[in-house]
């Protein structure tokens, strides 16, 4: 589709033109005309990557009148029944009778814990089980940077008949680099503690951003699976999942489900966007850059404009990603890739507090199709203190449309951002 209309294109007259990686090696070649950045928002040339926020949509107020309007929006799109997608055919999807002569997609779930969170990912797992994995019996995959203790194995085992395995996180995965500054960590971490930013000084919760930003998907463990889905200790799940969202990943090609939006601490990510511009302004690099990308969504500055001005831009909205339900190869692609060891090379995982949820939110609104990202509307869900609660016949005890227990913690909501900038037509998926 995107050669045809790149080759029609060759007959005007364009600015430039670049070949996008495709599948199997295969490059696609688009044409622009590079005087767009006020009407496209982005340009992207060799050394010349940039994106603007256009506003499509022409909204206007105070953030606090934004808020208000996109609280709305919110409330209206959930204020419809919602059903299962209707982009894929579900019905060839369903549980099998019997799980044991099911043929699984290539998947895994995945946990990293400690062996003294045994009976709090157990909750999850209890709920996890009765919601979604008993009806398919999708094997589990334990992670920890210290060997699981014989008590751990042997409690998890209580909570399901999926098979499971233990893995023990390698230094090599796990540690902190040896390029990083430890003086200046030191005077940097202490500063994000002085203002209160959670995990500030914890150098193990750091490993763990890192970890999974950057490394888990190169685990020996995990090379045989393409889709994983990641859990954490006491969540909740409040719908019956009736259908399998792996292979619904599968048959739609997509590469990544989420559930919840947020905007993030914007002192934890102050040279996130800088350093990926930089980055796409380094050799060949604006290659990677999906023409499709989720832009609008990444720059929205409206509901917390403090967030943009202090981050370069980024709104840092995100996708919450103690839920993920996603495809290990587009992390293992060389797009991301590159960009991940360029991040990493320039220490904000220990100099910052980069999250594994803003580095992949990025990664994918830049190097995927937007269309490729899909919000799992219909799957109720709760990390504290933020819920996904669809108004559905198989939701259970969550309150539909809510997003907090807290409602000063509306204006973390980014949900109607992704709704208004990202999806294209929200009635043709649900
Ligand atoms: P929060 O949700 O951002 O407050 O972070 P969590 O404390 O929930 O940590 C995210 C996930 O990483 C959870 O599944 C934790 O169990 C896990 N985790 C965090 N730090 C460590 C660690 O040092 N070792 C191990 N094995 N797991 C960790
Ligand atoms: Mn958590």
């Amino acid at each position: 589709e995107m050669i045809s209309s790149g080759i029609q294109s060759l007959t005007d007259k364009f600015d430039f033109s670049y070949l996008q990686p495709g599948n199997n090696g295969s490059y696609n070649l688009w044409n622009m005309k590079s005087s767009t950045l006020e009407q496209t928002g982005f340009i992207i040339e060799p050394n010349n990557v940039q994106f603007k926020f256009t506003n499509p949509l022409g909204k206007k107020g105070t953030p606090q009148e934004i808020q208000e309007q996109n609280d709305k929006r919110y409330a209206q799109v959930f204020d419809k029944q919602i059903t299962e997608p209707k982009d894929f055919d579900i019905e060839s999807i369903r549980p099998p009778a019997d799980p044991k002569k099911y043929k699984l997609a290539n998947a895994t779930i995945i946990a990293l814990v400690r062996n003294n969170e045994a009976s709090s990912i157990g909750k999850t797992i209890r709920r996890f089980e009765k919601k979604f994995n008993d009806k398919f019996h999708y094997p589990y995959t334990f992670l920890n940077d210290e060997p699981f203790t014989d008590a751990f194995k042997s409690r998890i085992a209580k909570y399901t008949d999926a098979p499971m395995e233990f893995v023990t996180v390698g230094p090599e995965f796990w540690k902190k680099p040896s390029f990083i500054d430890e003086t200046r960590q030191k005077v940097e971490m202490d500063k994000l503690q002085a203002q209160n930013i959670a995990y500030a000084t914890m150098e193990s919760y750091h490993n763990m951003c890192r970890f999974y930003s950057g490394m888990f998907y190169n685990l020996p463990e995990l090379q045989k699976y393409k889709y994983y889905w990641r859990i954490e200790p006491n969540v909740n799940f409040y719908t019956d999942i009736k259908y399998d969202v792996f292979k619904y990943l599968q048959g739609t090609g997509k590469k990544y489900g989420f559930t919840i939006n947020l905007y993030d601490i914007h002192e934890t990510v102050v040279s996130l966007w800088p350093e990926t511009l930089r980055f796409l302004n380094l050799g060949n690099n604006y290659k990677y850059v999906n023409k499709n990308g989720a832009f609008q969504w990444l720059l929205e500055p409206h509901q917390n404009p403090k967030k943009n001005s202090d981050t370069g831009g980024y709104s840092t909205c995100h996708f919450w990603s103690n839920f993920e339900i996603a495809d290990m190869d587009f992390y293992r692609s060389e797009a991301y890739n590159e960009w991940f060891k360029h991040l990493d090379r320039s220490g904000g995982f220990y100099y910052e507090r980069w999250g594994d949820a803003p580095v992949h939110s990025l990664g994918l609104s830049l190097f995927a199709d937007k269309k490729d990202i899909h919000w799992f509307r219909d799957i109720g869900y709760f990390h504290d203190p933020y819920f996904n609660c669809p108004k559905s016949e198989n939701t259970k005890l969550c309150s539909a449309g809510r997003f907090s227990r807290w409602d000063h913690l509306n204006d973390q909501n980014c949900m109607s951002s992704w709704i208004d900038y990202s999806i294209d037509d929200l009635d043709k998926i649900y």
